[in-house]
């Protein structure tokens, strides 16, 4: 019986995926969500966090080098919060928790609080900002898995349809198809909107 215990509490090659400290990766997590019934499709970031033992709070955030803060993630005696700005739509929230997420799941060991204004640098200079383009992959990755964007874009969903079905703003949507190599793909007869990948915000 211990041995069939064994086999049932693991998952995908091998690692335990009731061990929150051991999710390093965007796959891993969607498992451990669909493992405790967290909804992935859209992914339910809020029941994720509520899992996690994050809590996750909407409020005015102040701005900081004269632009919004976003989201703050931090730690006081090992609880961690999320801090979401409430004047931002749901969409974009929704990547900013995404992305705080990944800052839990990557970085809480480095520091105990993560303050985001600018989203999707493309290009880094320092650890922090490599740890910011680390925070946004992984948000990409978790609210529109590849897989599900082959899959929908095969079925002949359109950009604004993708949107829609992962629950993110277009420019995100955008961000993920240019990842994957599919945006020239869905982009047919489709309005074009200007990206500037040094810095923009969902
Ligand atoms: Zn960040």
């Amino acid at each position: 019986m211990a041995f069939k215990n064994r086999i049932l509490r693991y998952d995908g090659g091998g690692i335990d995926l009731d061990n929150i400290d051991l999710i390093k990766t965007p796959s891993w997590l969607l498992l451990y969500a669909k493992r405790n019934g967290i909804n992935t499709m859209p992914l339910d970031v809020v029941a994720l966090c509520d899992k996690a033992g994050i809590s996750v709070t909407y409020q005015t955030l102040c701005q900081r080098d004269g632009m919004d803060i976003a989201g703050i993630l931090s730690s006081c005696d090992s609880r961690w919060s999320m801090y979401v700005n409430k004047k931002y739509v749901e969409r974009r929230q929704r990547f900013v928790i995404a992305h705080e997420l990944g800052h839990f799941f990557l970085h809480r060991q480095d520091r105990s609080i993560f303050t985001d204004t600018v989203f999707f640098r493309a290009i880094y200079h320092t650890e922090e900002q490599k740890q910011e383009w680390q925070a946004n992959e992984f948000a990409a990755s978790i609210l529109m898995p590849r897989d599900d964007v082959v899959r929908l874009v095969d079925e002949g969903c359109d950009w604004m349809q993708l949107a829609d079905a992962f629950q993110v703003s277009m420019l995100v949507m955008r961000y993920q198809l240019e990842r994957i190599g599919l945006f020239s793909k869905v982009l047919k007869k489709e309005f074009t909107i200007p990206l500037v990948y040094s810095s923009y915000r969902p």
